[in-house]
């Protein structure tokens, strides 16, 4: 399939009961704001605008869901972490998500985006631990590679291999702005949106 040619914007959700119908096969992006979550779907699906790089950062509280192929969906799960978000936007989203990984049926597996300078956080963590729960699988993509050396890279690979001792879970290092690693993302999305 790779690079998703048919890509389109169905539908965002703020609410439970708002959530696209819940058939066929669909992967989500979750991740801190400003980890690089709209940069690597734009990248991977090579859709320039598609998700919204986002300038205010922890504002959005949608989940958007988006077609790339017919009963195949990738959805964008509201970003989290950013200190000045009220405490009452941090609860709605963590209501949401919870419903959301609990309730999803086609959910196949969750792409975690990760700031490959950061590592994994404690609120990543939670985000792996919740989808593998329901027996889903996670991959987790350490972005903006390019801002670390060769070493560096291996090391955070390494250590997010360590700190995420599952089966269940992958790794590696991205970069929209140095062009890498968006095939080995999306054979692990197709993988995942073939399995039957
Ligand atoms: P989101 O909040 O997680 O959706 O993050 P964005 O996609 O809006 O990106 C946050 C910031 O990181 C922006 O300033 C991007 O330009 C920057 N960024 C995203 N991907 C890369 C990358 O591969 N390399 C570098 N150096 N910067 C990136």
């Amino acid at each position: 399939m790779s690079n998703y040619p048919h890509v389109k914007f169905l539908t965002s959700a703020n609410q439970a009961n708002r959530l696209a119908p819940d058939v066929g096969r669909e992967v989500a992006f979750a991740g801190r704001s400003n980890s690089g979550k709209s940069t690597a779907i734009n990248a991977i699906t090579q859709r320039a605008g598609l998700a919204r790089v986002s300038r205010t950062p922890g504002r959005t509280q949608l989940i958007n869901f988006f077609e790339i192929g017919p009963g195949l969906r990738l959805v964008d799960l509201p970003g989290y972490g950013y200190a000045k978000v009220p405490e009452s936007v941090r609860a709605h989203w963590l209501a949401l998500m919870q419903h959301y990984f609990n309730v999803r049926e086609s959910l196949v597996g969750l792409i975690l985006i990760v700031d490959s300078r950061r590592g994994l956080g404690a609120q990543d963590v939670a985000m792996l631990e919740w989808v593998l729960a329901r027996g889903r699988q996670a991959h987790v993509l350490l972005t903006k590679a390019d801002k670390l050396n060769r070493q560096e890279g291996q090391k955070v690979l390494r250590e997010t291999a360590a700190a995420c001792q599952d089966a269940a879970v992958s790794a590696q290092l991205f970069s929209a702005l140095a062009k890498r690693g968006f095939e080995e993302a999306r054979s692990v999305m197709d993988r995942w949106l073939a399995a039957a």
